[in-house]
């Protein structure tokens, strides 16, 4: 890299001559050969990457970006290096908070869907750094439980895009301080790369008698090679993507115990063996409630250990990387439902795979403590769906109904927290039965246009949902608001009352939301549709005197919960 210190001192030049379109290219293929030597904090790595130019335009710039505690050591078109210049690009996408970016200028351009192959070699060190999360003010004690990637000696958990940029990628800068240019970025990549091919060859070496730590990846593939010389050893881990779908690619590498069961598998530290046989057996307890929604699974979940106790989990796919410390049962059957339903339903749309998942958690608390602990469980989500909703309001000065739809949203509160609620809605609306019904017949494959799945609940209940999907689902058109606008009472003939209840939704997203009637001994129920901006009205019998109507139990998210209930008051003589 001797000609890199001349290049950057004409780089502001040299950038400002041409725009770079970073997110031209999508990555269609890799084939990695990677070097992980975990005395040394080393990663090595060699390999063939091929590039397709999605723009409209022709390109003869690439850019490739790895973390910045890698460095760029070649890069070859047909056996021939070609003209690259290196420079550290500022982004959070990475734990360092900062790229090791290569510019490739290419010998001829690229044409619009034209592809070329690149040889490439990088190396360097991942080391634990926390440098994008004390940039903004958050304390290292406390970073380090979030950002914990790292190689290390003892331990070694690396995670992709998002986290360390360990294989090549380009996105344009994006940074946390930012609203959500991160979630954003990284969404956009994802985008770009479901049905990108990803080959990795991860071979763990170093010097040592003893047997080598496992090394485990999220994808298909296993345990290769193993070879022990003398004091030297290496083992090889074969990893697949095909396609790349959702995944993060990543890799770990400790000394784990497995513990094969049914539902799941689990490798943890024969420390932890308690916290191990806990999580298996919350997995056994909620498994016959994901066949009972998605059928019999194909795969099994897989559980890796993380080392730090304190590590904040990370899922991705049917594997979860979590701490086995904890004693809590509800959380690891939380946990185990959420993670079995991966594991039993796949679907390419981020808010019904992850919808679906918190959906089931919530029927699992509902289940073993009844609705109302589910309807404050998802009142925990509520307010984070509300700032989300505000913020996006601000933040996208046009077109925010579309781009933070359910279906193209790259927000967590909404394709997690408000995709569950949407689950529970549609559940409430349409009955367990013929829900399950409809998702059974749900076939990943099949699902090419957004309203695949309506079309499918419709099947069974023969009624129209479009106005649902379409405020909830195909736009971001923010929550609902309900308020009772009048609730006369009335006396019948043989002794009991009607109530007529006429709610107003203010909000721009309608619901079918439950009002209830409170008497002296309980209360009655009945679901009315209110759409947005519009007012609807039913009548509700009771059998002894309303005291006061109440509309919205917390089953449907909305803005204002505070303006839901409304006092009876009974003329005496109506009374009697
Ligand atoms: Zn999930």
């Amino acid at each position: 890299m001797k000609f890199l210190g001349v290049f950057c001192v004409f780089w502001g030049s040299v950038v400002s001559g041409f725009a770079l379109d970073r997110e031209a290219f999508t990555f269609t293929k890799y084939d990695l050969s990677v070097r992980v030597e975990p005395e040394q904090q080393r990663l090595g790595v060699r390999g063939r990457i091929t590039l397709r130019n999605d723009s409209i335009t022709p390109q003869k710039d690439i850019a490739l970006q790895v973390s910045s505690t890698l460095s760029w050591r070649s890069i070859q078109i047909a056996g021939k290096t070609v003209q690259f210049v290196t420079h550290e690009y500022n982004s959070d996408i990475d734990h360092t908070g900062t790229l090791s970016e290569a510019i490739v200028t290419l010998p001829h351009d690229v044409p619009p869907q034209g592809t070329v192959e690149l040889d490439i070699g990088y190396e360097g060190v991942i080391p634990l750094n926390v440098t994008r999360l004390t940039q903004i003010g958050v304390p290292e004690d406390k970073a380090k439980h979030t950002d914990w990637d790292q190689i290390g000696k003892s331990f070694t958990a690396v995670r992709g895009i998002g986290y360390v940029t360990w294989y090549p990628v380009a996105t344009e800068s994006a940074s946390l301080s930012d609203g959500n240019s991160i979630e954003e970025a990284i969404g956009r990549w994802k985008k770009r790369e479901q049905s990108a091919e990803m080959k990795v060859t991860l071979t763990n070496s170093g010097a040592s008698s003893e047997p080598p730590p496992l090394l485990l990846c999220n994808g298909k593939g296993g345990p290769g090679l193993y070879e022990q010389m003398s004091r030297v050893y290496a083992v090889t881990t074969e990893c697949g993507y095909s396609p790349l779908g959702n995944s993060v690619p990543l890799f770990v590498i400790g000394g784990y115990s497995a513990l094969d069961r049914a539902s799941a598998n689990i490798s943890y530290f024969p420390e932890h063996k308690a916290g191990a046989e806990d999580y298996a057996l919350a997995a056994d307890l909620v498994d016959p409630l994901v066949t009972e929604w998605f059928g019999t699974s194909k795969i099994k979940a897989e559980v890796v250990e993380l080392a730090d106790p304190e590590a904040a989990p990370f899922e991705n796919g049917s594997m979860l990387l979590t701490p086995l410390v904890n004693t809590d049962a509800t959380r690891y059957q939380l946990n185990a439902v959420h993670q079995l339903t991966h594991a039993a339903f796949v679907s390419p749309r981020l808010w019904i795979y992850e919808g679906l998942a918190h959906f089931t958690q919530t029927s699992e608390l509902e289940q073993q403590d009844g609705r109302q602990a589910v309807l404050d469980f998802m009142g925990t989500h509520r307010a984070a769906i509300a700032a989300a909703e505000k913020d996006i309001l601000a933040g996208h000065a046009t077109n925010a109904a579309a781009a933070e739809s359910l279906i193209n949203t790259s927000v967590e509160e909404f394709y997690r927290s408000k995709a569950m609620y949407v689950w529970w809605m549609l559940r409430d609306m349409v009955g367990e039965p013929d829900l399950k019904k409809a998702l059974a017949a749900y076939h990943a494959d099949q699902d090419k246009e957004p309203a695949y799945v309506q079309h499918l609940i419709e099947a069974q209940i023969h009624r129209d949902l479009e106005w649902f999907f379409d405020d909830w689902v195909y736009r971001d058109r923010g929550l609902p608001d309900f308020r009772i606008e009048s609730a006369y009472p009335r006396a019948t003939v043989n002794g009991g009352y009607v109530v007529t209840v006429t709610v107003e939704n203010v909000g721009e997203a309608g619901a079918a939301v439950p009002v209830r009637v409170r008497v002296a001994d309980g209360e009655v129920v009945k679901r009315l549709e209110v759409r947005a901006k519009s007012k609807a009205s039913v009548r509700i019998e009771a059998l002894t005197a309303p005291l006061e109507v109440i509309v919205n139990d917390g089953s449907v998210p909305e803005t204002d919960m505070s303006n839901n209930s409304y006092k009876i008051e009974m003329p005496d003589k109506q009374s009697k």
